[in-house]
């Protein structure tokens, strides 16, 4: 398991992601006459509002949008989509002075800028796994300044490319940014000739502000410079691209995106699955991770999985703990699964049971599976079509509940859950509503 050796304080999860949304969007003409470019309409929702539900899979809180090109409008726009999204997120829109450049912007957001945090272009999204890339950032070490995520082309010769020494070992140090991949220098080089380029995606420390000015291009000056100091490591990510700045892929996104980010969904129960059932376990100290469970989350992130936790607590009726501690313990369950690669898109619990001792939770819920209440509103949150999700827990309430929600249900009774779940996610089962209503042992 990889976990910060260097500095075992430091967390996987970051809190804040900064958004670049000031741009002009000249190459779409009149359509960013009145819209700025990351708030026109893909498919049923503004493009902004499919990044920041992206974003915040990852367990980011707060979202600071660095703006410039109609900045009213995009507030406005963002005050509706922030309704929409499926998981709360603090959204801060700083106003950049025009013309500042993307470095410029991030010069000028400087008092609002976390230690640690994301940056990314407000007009293009890629469809990959950030947790492997935060678990990345938390293990470098303190001369970095940031770590960039490069896409490999088998053919880059229209792209400037980032040159990188070691990629494939992990000690992946960025050593320069060419306009043109080297071999195509001189344009005409007939082939293909493969390159990593700039995907946009950074993850920094707020002491990059010392390389910055108040008018400048990340891209152009600031990178570069980082790279020729050493402060700049890379990681490679594959996935699903799209910059909506291009007028064929804005055209593209719009079937593209809904299709590709309504994901099929992995429900976990809590206790006897991702956890060793140690009985009404409200603080990290008495959390065992079941043999595989990390491995598992890793692998459904890493596949395109929506992971979601379905679990009863009824513990806090109890006056065993608060919700206070459910809430702090999922959140350190959170980094522990980032720091592996993977990621728990959102959580359910349910505090109540119907003969609590804490008269505030002492009542029936139809959140408490058998109930499938939980699993239902991460449906509709979320918008997951059950056909496609599978839940695993390790009582007959977590089929019965499941079942109930329309999606299948597999029994885990102990053992190593990788080697329960992984085959299912590689082979799931096809159209589990067609022999609905069904839990599979
Ligand atoms: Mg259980």
């Amino acid at each position: 398991m990889k976990m910060s050796a260097l500095f075992p304080g430091r967390s996987a999860g970051l809190r804040q992601c900064v958004i670049l949304v000031g741009g002009l969007g000249t190459r779409l003409g009149a359509l960013t006459e009145l819209l700025p470019k990351p708030v026109l309409p893909c498919g049923d929702r503004p493009f902004l509002a499919w990044l920041l539900r992206e974003l915040s899979r990852f367990g980011f809180k707060e979202a600071v949008l660095l703006a410039g090109h109609l900045s009213d409008t995009l507030a406005e726009q963002v005050a509706e989509l922030a309704k929409t999204l499926p998981r709360p997120l603090r959204i801060v829109i700083s106003n950049e002075p025009l013309g500042a450049g993307t470095g410029g912007a991030l010069y000028h957001a400087h008092a609002l800028l976390d230690e640690r945090f994301l940056l990314c272009n407000g007009d293009s999204l890629l469809d990959t796994n950030l947790a492997a890339l935060l678990a990345a950032f938390a293990d470098d070490d303190d001369s970095v300044y940031g770590r960039i995520l490069l896409r490999h082309l088998d053919d880059a010769r229209r792209y400037g490319v980032v040159t990188t020494e070691n990629l494939t070992l992990g000690r992946d140090l960025v050593t320069g940014f060419l306009e043109r991949p080297p071999a195509a220098a001189n344009g005409i080089t007939p082939g293909d000739i493969p390159g990593d380029i700039n995907a946009g995606i950074y993850l920094l420390d707020r002491r990059i502000h010392s390389y910055l000015r108040p008018v400048c291009s990340l891209e152009r000056d600031i990178m570069p410079a980082l790279a020729r100091d050493g402060r700049l490591r890379a990681m490679r990510a594959d996935g699903f691209f799209i910059d909506i700045g291009v007028p064929e892929d804005f055209a593209r996104a719009q079937n593209e995106l809904p299709r590709r980010l309504h994901r099929p969904a992995l429900f976990l129960d809590r206790d006897g699955v991702i956890n060793v059932d140690h009985g009404y376990v409200g603080s990290s100290d008495r959390f065992e991770f079941m043999p595989g469970a990390r491995e598992t989350i890793a692998a459904a992130t890493q596949s395109g999985w929506h992971v979601f936790i379905v679990t009863n607590q009824s513990g806090v009726a109890r006056g065993y703990y608060d919700e206070a501690a459910v809430r702090r313990l999922h959140a350190w369950l959170t980094e522990q699964v980032i720091a592996v690669g993977g990621t728990i898109d959102d959580v359910r619990y349910c505090p109540y049971h119907p003969e609590g001792s804490v008269a505030a939770y002492r009542r029936s819920s139809d959140w408490r599976k058998p109930a499938p209440g939980m699993l239902l509103d991460l449906i509709r949150r979320w918008q997951v079509d059950p056909a496609t999700s599978i839940m695993i827990g390790d009582q007959e309430s977590d089929m019965a509940a499941a079942a109930a929600a329309g999606v299948a249900a597999f029994r885990f009774t102990g053992g190593n859950l990788a080697e329960f779940v992984l085959p299912l996610l590689q082979n799931p089962p096809a159209a589990a509503t067609a022999t609905l209503p069904q839990a599979s042992a």
